[in-house]
């Protein structure tokens, strides 16, 4: 019989930007020795692409050839994600607040979606990973062996992404109005809005700690591996 603690397990990450995902996945994938794979900077290279084409974030076939044609890679590994375009690391750049609007509107198209979901998948053969994102245990790994859904009351959630980034006074107020459109967009589009998946555990880190939200979840993980 296999040890049951050797599972490689798939573990789903989702929720809304700054509830803290980015942050617990990678502590807890370096913790369990697991890759860290965040989806969401995939959208991401693919906007940065757009941007510099001065391509419309409309045109779903145009960015889908932009996607297919470009190589958008993410560097496994076990803390943060480097990402990489044709070679050429973009890590930083995708992280500015232009890049966050314009990933959060080429990621309503149903086929670039297709598109990276297949790709995801291809990242996660084998387990021994944490990926997160907004959909991942409701499109990417639909029977991933453990499903977050990680969130927080939106004031909170405004707060940390202001606190992170040290933003303050009048841009600080045009980023929360940027982080609450990303979200309504994110939530009500037509393709793989972001829901909780039915069979997720849905954990409200707003009075919570780091180390606490860490915590629960090392249990539940301690449970999948224990076969519960
Ligand atoms: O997670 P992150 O904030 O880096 O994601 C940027 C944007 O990419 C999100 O606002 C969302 O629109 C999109 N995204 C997505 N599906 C994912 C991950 C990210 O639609 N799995």
């Amino acid at each position: 019989m296999t040890n049951p603690s050797q599972r490689k397990l798939i573990i789903a990450i989702d929720g809304p930007a700054g509830a803290g995902k980015s942050t617990i996945a990678s502590r807890l994938a370096r913790k369990l020795g697991y890759v860290n794979l965040e989806s969401g900077a995939m959208y991401r290279a693919l906007a940065l692409r757009a941007i510099e084409w001065d391509a419309s974030f409309d045109d779903e076939a145009a960015l889908l050839k932009m996607a297919q044609s470009s190589q958008i890679t993410l560097e496994r590994s076990i803390g943060g994600n480097r990402v990489l375009i044709n070679g050429k690391d973009v890590s930083r750049r995708i992280r500015e607040r232009d890049v966050s609007e314009a990933a959060s509107r080429v990621s309503v198209h149903p086929r670039v979606r297709e598109w990276m979901v297949a790709r995801q998948r291809e990242m996660g053969v084998g387990g021994g990973i944490v990926m997160e994102g907004r959909d991942i245990g409701t499109k990417v790994f639909p029977d991933a062996d453990l499903k977050i859904f990680l969130d927080a009351d939106p004031v909170i959630r405004e707060q940390r992404r202001l606190d992170q980034q040290k933003v303050k006074g009048p841009s600080a107020r045009a980023m929360a109005a940027e982080l609450r459109e990303r979200d309504r967009r994110d939530r009500t589009r037509a393709a793989s809005p972001l829901v909780a998946a039915e069979d997720a555990v849905v954990l409200d880190s707003t009075n919570l700690t780091e180390d606490e939200v860490l915590d629960r979840i090392e249990e539940l993980v301690e449970e999948r591996l224990a076969g519960h």
